[in-house]
Formats: C-alpha cells, sequence, structure tokens
C-alpha cells in the first residue's frame, strides 16, 4: 500500500490518480452536454487547490469557453462583524452569463456558500457549481452542487492540489491521513 509522510503525518493512497482522471473524464462528459449550448460559458477555479483540476478537466472541454481563477481571502474585520471574505481576482465581467466554479473539494460548505453569494450579487444568468470531490457527512450548506466527481467520507486528505500545512499539492495521486 502506498503511503507519503508529510510532516509529522502518515497518509495512505485512497484515490489513484487513474481514477481520478476517469472520474473527471465521466464529468467532463454531463458538464459538456449541458454548457455547449451556453454562449461562451466563464470557469473559476478556487486557488489554490482546484489548480490542478481545473488544468486537467478543461481539456475535456471543445466548446468555446474561458477560464478565470479567483481566490477568497479571509480576514478579521474591525467590526464586530467577523469573518469577512473578499473575491480577489475576478476582473471579467460575470453579468448575464454562465459561471461554472470549479471547485476541489466542498466540505462543510461555508466556501462555496460566500462564493456564490458574491459571484450572485454581480447578476450572473446562472451559477453552477462543480467539485471533484464532495464529503456529504460534513457539508451544512444550501447550495445545489451541479456535477460531483466522487463523494468520501469525512476523513482529511491530500495530493492533487490538496495541501497539508502547504506541502502535498504536487502529488498526483490523492492520500488519506492514517
Ligand atoms: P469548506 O468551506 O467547504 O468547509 O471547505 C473548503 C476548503 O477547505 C477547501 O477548498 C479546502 O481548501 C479545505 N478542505 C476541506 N476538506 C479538506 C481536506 O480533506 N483536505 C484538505 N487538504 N483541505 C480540505
Ligand atoms: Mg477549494
Amino acid at each position: 500500500m502506498k503511503t507519503v509522510k508529510l510532516w509529522d503525518k502518515e497518509f495512505r493512497i485512497s484515490y489513484p490518480a487513474t481514477e481520478i482522471q476517469a472520474d473527471i473524464a465521466a464529468m467532463a462528459k454531463i458538464m459538456s452536454t449541458d454548457l455547449e449550448k451556453e454562449d461562451n460559458p466563464l470557469f473559476i477555479s478556487v486557488l489554490n487547490g482546484s489548480f490542478i483540476f481545473t488544468a486537467d478537466i478543461v481539456r475535456h472541454f471543445s466548446f468555446p469557453c474561458e477560464v478565470s481563477f479567483v481566490k477568497l481571502s479571509s480576514y478579521e474585520g474591525t467590526s464586530t462583524t467577523g469573518t469577512v471574505n473578499e473575491l480577489i481576482g475576478l476582473t471579467e465581467s460575470i453579468k448575464d452569463r454562465t459561471v461554472v466554479i470549479l471547485e476541489d473539494i466542498v466540505d462543510t460548505g461555508i466556501t462555496l456558500g460566500k462564493l456564490v453569494e458574491t459571484l450572485k450579487s454581480y447578476q450572473p444568468k446562472a451559477v453552477k457549481v462543480a467539485t471533484l470531490l464532495y464529503k456529504p457527512e460534513s457539508y451544512k450548506g444550501s447550495i445545489k452542487i451541479d456535477y460531483i466527481g466522487k463523494t468520501i467520507p469525512n476523513d482529511f486528505i491530500v495530493g492533487y492540489g490538496l495541501d497539508y500545512n502547504g506541502i502535498g499539492r504536487n502529488l498526483a495521486d490523492i492520500y488519506t491521513l492514517v
């Protein structure tokens, strides 16, 4: 069994690269059928974790589309309103366009909820969501997730863009904390 040590922790392979690629191909096929009818849909990739997933899935699309990268910075506001989430990097106008969020993983859904809320304030035609990984036991959100690569248990994973304290993003396979 393939394992990897990152900092102090041991991880075991749980989702090999070949399976990841097969799930992405299946997902991309369904997405293509839906999205090729749209006028130049915009894929919005959420950094950092989604960079590899984005590169792999968009190469399956043969219809005209755009790809953009955003980051959600969270910082503590000076008032009592708590955490403020700022969307960085969206330079395209999304008014009346179909946008598709590309996420590496949806866990509690807090990040996704905030992102969808912000994007909707710019009055797009539609906001769709695609995620490679989804943890249903942890999900507390109300946003419908349109496309899911794989449903996984509520364990901590690394690899394929996902990190543990900064390292592990470069691994081609996905590993679960032992
Ligand atoms: P949420 O807001 O849905 O709880 O979490 C979203 C973010 O938390 C993801 O984009 C990812 O950065 C991080 N995350 C959630 N689960 C995992 C996990 O199992 N492993 C890693 N490395 N990051 C995770
Ligand atoms: Mg993410």
